[in-house]
């Protein structure tokens, strides 16, 4: 058995997904009651059949999101209604049953309150939100599971706020696929995530920090980059253009993403999707038409691209260092985080 830390245990030095809190959230689905209630409990390590479902035939799905401290000191979500809503999908994908909006999020809502003792007032950390699904019942028969169990886990995750952002360099995946049309790219289940990563070795082979996925079909166009979207600013100053590649149904749509094209537009920009192949990319940028490239996600927020690695040949991105855009949509983002932006849309959810 581990051991894990007592609720009110304050973290300082937050790993990278190991800095785990004391609680975890726990509901379970068969096919004669439903989903049961929501029950709080230690987080401790479980006990499985061998022969479940889940572990041999992947029938897993996740989500990722993060609570932030806000400068006022209540604790705010961001964004739980959105991250049900692809968590519902990506069961709908994996004939999992979905799992109502309301038990997400009332999840989350008991394990912020139970737990946010465990995040240190340094406004760069926050408590990364792991919600998972699985399937229970003991069978090596290909066919999906009858009883499942969701859990709600959470982690306390160091971050960039207040550092000075550094640019990371991409190499390109000639060789590799991450999703490919009437396949999962679009959903955030399990089975995406252990085949990217040779690519992501490859890269970090290079020198790289990430891949960048190009389609499967015809190999041409940028996809995502990890398990990040991706985005091109064209042109500079209050005309620059925010760009990022179109949902094609093999791209994750990222809440982050949805709020970045947000952002940019409240910052005075046109935000634009578009098919982007890899040969207009490093065309618009050896032209200096495209001035900056970034990736975000829950987990990155918004990470600068000074470089691209590729057998092509290798290019920068403008001078290399974090763009103007970049940094200004990286602020509006961990402002809005802090409860320092307004928030029309009440994308912080209040917890605890
Ligand atoms: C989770 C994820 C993202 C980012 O999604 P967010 O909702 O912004 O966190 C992007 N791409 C992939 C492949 C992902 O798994």
């Amino acid at each position: 058995m581990t051991t894990f830390a007592e609720p009110s245990q304050v973290v300082l030095n937050p790993g990278h997904g190991e800095s785990f809190t004391a609680h975890m959230v726990s509901a379970e689905w068969t096919e004669e009651t439903g989903w049961t209630s929501l029950a709080l409990m230690p987080l401790a390590d479980l006990t499985i059949h061998p022969g479940m479902i889940g572990l041999h035939y992947g029938q897993v799905a996740f989500e990722g999101l993060k609570a932030h401290r806000r400068t006022d000191g209540s604790m705010g979500v961001f964004r739980p209604y959105d991250h049900a809503a692809r968590f519902r999908r990506s069961c709908a994908r994996l004939a999992i049953p979905e799992l109502p909006e309301d038990l997400f999020v009332g999840a989350i809502e008991q394990l912020i309150v139970a737990d946010e003792g465990a995040l240190s007032t340094d406004p760069s950390h926050s408590i990364y939100i792991r919600p998972i699904i699985f399937a229970t019942d003991t069978s090596l028969m290909l066919r999906p599971s009858r009883t499942y169990r969701f859990l709600l886990m959470a982690f306390v995750a160091g971050g960039f706020f207040g550092e000075d952002i550094e640019s990371v360099a991409v190499w390109v995946s000639h060789d590799y696929v991450r999703a490919f049309p009437g396949g999962t790219g679009d959903v955030k289940i399990a089975g995406n995530y252990a085949p990217s990563f040779l690519a992501q070795q490859a890269a970090e082979a290079a020198g790289c920090r990430q891949a960048v996925w190009l389609d499967a079909h015809e190999r041409r166009y940028i996809e995502e980059m990890g398990g990040m979207n991706m985005f091109l600013v064209r042109g500079s100053g209050q005309d620059a253009e925010v760009i990022t590649p179109q949902l094609t149904g093999t791209l994750l749509p990222g809440v982050t993403r949805r709020t970045v094209l947000a952002l940019a537009e409240r910052l005075g920009h046109t935000a634009k999707e578009e098919r982007i192949s890899l040969d207009q990319w490093r065309a618009e940028c050896l032209s200096g038409s495209i001035t900056e490239v970034f990736a975000c996600g829950t987990a990155a927020v918004v990470t600068p691209v000074g470089q691209v690695r590729d057998r092509d040949g290798d290019w920068t991105i403008g001078d290399g260092t974090p763009g103007p855009v970049t940094r200004s949509l990286r602020q509006a983002l961990v402002d809005l985080h802090h409860g320092e932006l307004a928030d029309p849309n009440g994308w912080m959810h209040t917890c605890g």
